[in-house]
């Protein structure tokens, strides 16, 4: 902590004697604790991550709140996170995910990427079930955006910009940047689309509601066991989905990385379906978001019967 403190002071000196020409945009949202100077963003979890170092390049630092191979929905933050959020040039978020970030965020220093594009409305049997939204928000918004490439494409847009506010000397860069990430993101939104435009089936059975934007835009319909990750389905919700996989002849059931697979393995046993994983990305990939991606086109083709 103290030296931490002290970086971040002989920082702001060598930048105030240095470069007096700065004090013209100097409304404090420039402010670095790096070692090297650089803005530091946070990041709540991996896609927003990935999504940051993309637009960041190297003119930033980006740290993640949440660690690899946790589920990110009910994630608690430590003394040091809060104080690397707060001291961050931006965190980047989105709200409802996580109520955690959400209490600590600093208003002025913060991206929520919800914000920057058309939402979803919440999973559709949040009220017959009595359930809470999403990790215990009262959003009344689908938070899972990153699962639509398109959407996220305009994210980065949005974050190209936020991040050439907090940082004017460098907004080109991060401008330049975001234009090349929303350039691979529409090809990737491309390819999905493509590979899913005929498949035998359209329905997917997941563990959790994750995947509405990816359903959404793909045309495909999505039939959660649960709305969240935590919550254990209810007898009344398990024969219902069990009855619309049988309707709709559904071969795979899916579960997750991070989720347990238990209460998809007994629902796919039931209605004679196999499983698979398929990845939300709440958690660091083996590979990337992009990788990760192809891998989840890759097992929605096998698994809802689409010609390649
Ligand atoms: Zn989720």
């Amino acid at each position: 902590m103290m030296s931490g403190f002290s970086r971040s002071s002989a920082a702001g000196l060598l930048a105030a004697a240095s470069v007096l020409t700065l004090a013209a945009c100097g409304s404090g949202s420039a402010e670095t604790s790096a070692t090297d100077g650089k803005p530091q963003v946070v990041a709540a979890f991996y896609p927003l991550q990935w999504l940051s170092e993309q637009v960041g390049g190297s003119d930033v630092q980006v740290s993640v709140l949440t660690s690899p191979g946790v589920e990110p929905h009910d994630v608690e933050l430590g003394i040091q996170q809060v104080t690397a959020l707060r001291d961050a040039a931006l965190t980047v978020y989105i709200k409802g995910i996580q109520p955690a970030v959400d209490d600590a965020v600093n208003a002025d220093k913060s991206f929520d990427a919800a914000t920057a594009v058309a939402t979803l409305p919440a999973g559709e049997h949040a009220e017959e079930e009595g359930e809470e939204a999403h990790g215990h928000e009262e959003v009344s918004y689908d938070p899972h955006l990153w699962l639509d490439p398109a959407r996220l494409a305009t994210v980065a847009t949005k974050l190209g910009e936020r991040l050439g506010a907090a940082d004017p000397a460098h907004a080109q860069a991060y401008k330049d940047r975001a234009a090349k990430t929303a350039t691979t993101l529409g090809a990737l939104d491309q390819e999905i689309a493509k590979g899913l435009t005929t498949c035998k089936s359209k329905t997917l059975v997941t563990a959790h509601e994750a995947f509405g934007y990816l359903a959404d835009r793909y045309k495909l319909k999505q039939v959660g066991i649960t709305l969240d990750p935590e919550t254990e389905p209810s007898p009344a919700r398990l024969s219902e989905v069990a009855k619309l996989a049988r309707a709709e002849g559904v071969s795979t059931i899916f579960t997750e990385t991070l989720v347990n697979p238990k209460v998809a393995e007994v629902l796919a046993n039931e209605v004679g379906a196999k499983t698979a994983v398929l990845d939300p990305l709440e958690s660091k990939p083996s590979g990337d978001y992009l990788s990760a991606m192809r891998d989840n086109l890759k097992t929605l083709q096998t698994a809802l019967g689409c010609m390649a």
